[in-house]
C-alpha cells in the first residue's frame, strides 16, 4: 500500500512591535498565513522566514525598531519588515541591505507575497483548507476568514488534530474587527473557513465578547449574524450538520448568510462514517436537507466524499448513489481514500484495491455531474446576482459567480457583453445557457 507522508508547512515567526492597530495588521497577516497552510514559529531558530512588523511612530519606536531588525537578520537571516517604518524603506535598507522585503502598513498583499516568495508555501489537499489555486494571493474582493484553528474531532483518515492539536477559537470580536476592516479594504465576500466551523466557539465555552455595545457570543449563529451585518457576501465553509446548524438558515432567509452550505460528508453509509469516526453523523439529515430547502428554496449546498475508505463494500457504494440521487446536492467533490502516514485509517485491514476505488470515484463522479447538470439547466432564464471575478477587456466579457458559487471550488458565471463591468461589482445577470458546472449569462 503506498503511504503518502507529508512535508511540514514552512514556519514564520513574527516579532510585532508597536501600537493595538499594529497589532490587529500583524494577526490578519498571520491569519491569512495560516490560511495558506503555514505554521508559527515560537523562535527565531525555528523559522523559515521573521516577519517583523515594525512602528515607526515616535524616534524611540523607530531605534526599538531597527534594532528588533537588527536582532532577527542576527539570529535568523532571513527577514521580511513591514509596518509603520517600512515607509523609511531607504533608512533599513541602508542599515540591513540583506532584508527580503520592506512593505509599509496595511499593505497586506505585499507582505504575504513577500512571505510567499521567501518561504513558498506547500499546498497540500490533505491538510489545506483554502484551496490549491486560492493559496495565490485573493483578490481584495473576497477574503478568507479563518475563525479557528485545531480540531476536536478524531475522524480515522485525518491527521489535522495531530498536526494543529484540538480546537482553538479565535474571540469574536477580533474575528469581527478584522472582518470589518477586510470590507472596508474592498472585500465584497467573506469566506469563513476552520476545521469545523459549527463547532465554534466550544472551546471557550461560547464566551461573549463586547462588539458595537453588544455582547457577541463565540458561536456560529451570533458571528454569521454579526458577519452578516458588514455588507458584505457571507459564505460558511466546512459546516457540520449538527442541530444548530438550523438556526443559520433563517439568517440565509433573511439575507444576512448567503445561502450556501459547504459540508463535508464524506461519506451516507451510517457503517463506513461510524468507521471513519464522522462528527454529526446523523441519520435524519436528508430529512433536515429537505427542511432547510422548505425554508430557503435557493440553498446550494457543496460537499466532499471519499470513495474506498478501507471496509467499504458495494453495498455501502450503493447506498451513497442513492443518498446522493435523494439529496440532490449543487456541488460534490469526489476523492480516492489515500492512506495518510499518521491517520489511523492508515493501518486499517480490508484496503479497497486502486481498480475499485476508481470504479466508485467514475460512479460518484457521474452522478454528480448529472445532479450539477441538472441543476444549473433549471437555472436558465433566471435572474441571478454575480460578484465579477475577472474581466477581459479584448472581448469584452467577463467572469464571476453566484451566489452557489464558492471561488475556486464551485463553478463559474460567463458574462457576455459586460464592458463597464469590474472585479468586486455585483452585477444583476439573467442565465442564459448551462452545463455540467458552469452558467452562460448577460449582465441586465
Ligand atoms: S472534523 Fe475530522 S476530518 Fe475534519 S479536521 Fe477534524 S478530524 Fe479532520
Amino acid at each position: 500500500m503506498n503511504v503518502t507522508t507529508l512535508p511540514k508547512p514552512p514556519r514564520v515567526g513574527l516579532v510585532s512591535l508597536g501600537c493595538p492597530k499594529a497589532l490587529v495588521d500583524s494577526e490578519r497577516i498571520m491569519t491569512k498565513l495560516r490560511a495558506d497552510g503555514y505554521d508559527m514559529s515560537p523562535d527565531y531558530a525555528g523559522a523559515d522566514v521573521v516577519l517583523v512588523n515594525t512602528c515607526g511612530f515616535l524616534d524611540s519606536a523607530k531605534e526599538e525598531s531597527l534594532e528588533a531588525i537588527g536582532e532577527a537578520i542576527a539570529e535568523n537571516g532571513r527577514v521580511v519588515v513591514t509596518g509603520c517604518m517600512g515607509k523609511e524603506a531607504d533608512v533599513i535598507r541602508n542599515r540591513f541591505p540583506d532584508v527580503l522585503a520592506v512593505t509599509g502598513p496595511q499593505q497586506y498583499e505585499e507582505v504575504v507575497a513577500a512571505v510567499h516568495e521567501a518561504a513558498p508555501p506547500i499546498p497540500s489537499p490533505f491538510i489545506d483548507l483554502v484551496p490549491e489555486a486560492g493559496l495565490k494571493l485573493t483578490p481584495r474582493h473576497y477574503s478568507y476568514l479563518k475563525i479557528s484553528e485545531g480540531c476536536n474531532h478524531r475522524c480515522a483518515f485525518c491527521i489535522i488534530p495531530h498536526l494543529r492539536g484540538d480546537l482553538v477559537s479565535r474571540r469574536p470580536d477580533a474575528i469581527l474587527r478584522e472582518a470589518e476592516k477586510l470590507v472596508a479594504a474592498g472585500t465584497r465576500e467573506l469566506l469563513v473557513i476552520s476545521q469545523d466551523t459549527s463547532a465554534y466557539g466550544v472551546d471557550i465555552r461560547h464566551q461573549p465578547r463586547p462588539w458595537k455595545g453588544k455582547e457577541v457570543r463565540a458561536h456560529m449563529t451570533d458571528l454569521a449574524r454579526e458577519l452578516g451585518k458588514l455588507g458584505a457576501w457571507v459564505r460558511l465553509h466546512y459546516v457540520y450538520p449538527y442541530p444548530h446548524v438550523d438556526n443559520v438558515i433563517p439568517l440565509m432567509a433573511d439575507g444576512l448568510v448567503l445561502p450556501y452550505l459547504d459540508i463535508p460528508f464524506q461519506h451516507a453509509s451510517p457503517k463506513v462514517l461510524r468507521a471513519m469516526r464522522r462528527p454529526a453523523n446523523d441519520a435524519k439529515v436528508l430529512e433536515r436537507i429537505r427542511n432547510w430547502r422548505g425554508q430557503v428554496p435557493e440553498l446550494a449546498i457543496r460537499s466532499s466524499f471519499v470513495v474506498g475508505f478501507p471496509g467499504e463494500t458495494d453495498e455501502d457504494i450503493a447506498y451513497l448513489l442513492a443518498w446522493l440521487e435523494e439529496a440532490q446536492l449543487d456541488r460534490v467533490g469526489a476523492f480516492k481514500f489515500e492512506a495518510v502516514e499518521g491517520a489511523p485509517a492508515t493501518s486499517m485491514g480490508d484496503q479497497v484495491p486502486d481498480d475499485i476505488k476508481q470504479e466508485r470515484y467514475e460512479a460518484v463522479m457521474a452522478l454528480s455531474a448529472r445532479i450539477s447538470a441538472e441543476k444549473l439547466a433549471a437555472k436558465v432564464g433566471r435572474r441571478i446576482d454575480v460578484l465579477i471575478d475577472a474581466v477581459d477587456g479584448e472581448t469584452g466579457g467577463a467572469t464571476g459567480r453566484s451566489k452557489a458559487d464558492a471561488p475556486e471550488i464551485d463553478g463559474e458565471v460567463h458574462l457576455r457583453d459586460a464592458a463597464g463591468l469590474q472585479p468586486g461589482d455585483i452585477a444583476p445577470v439573467r442565465v442564459e445557457d448551462s452545463d455540467e458546472h458552469d452558467l452562460y449569462g448577460v449582465p441586465v
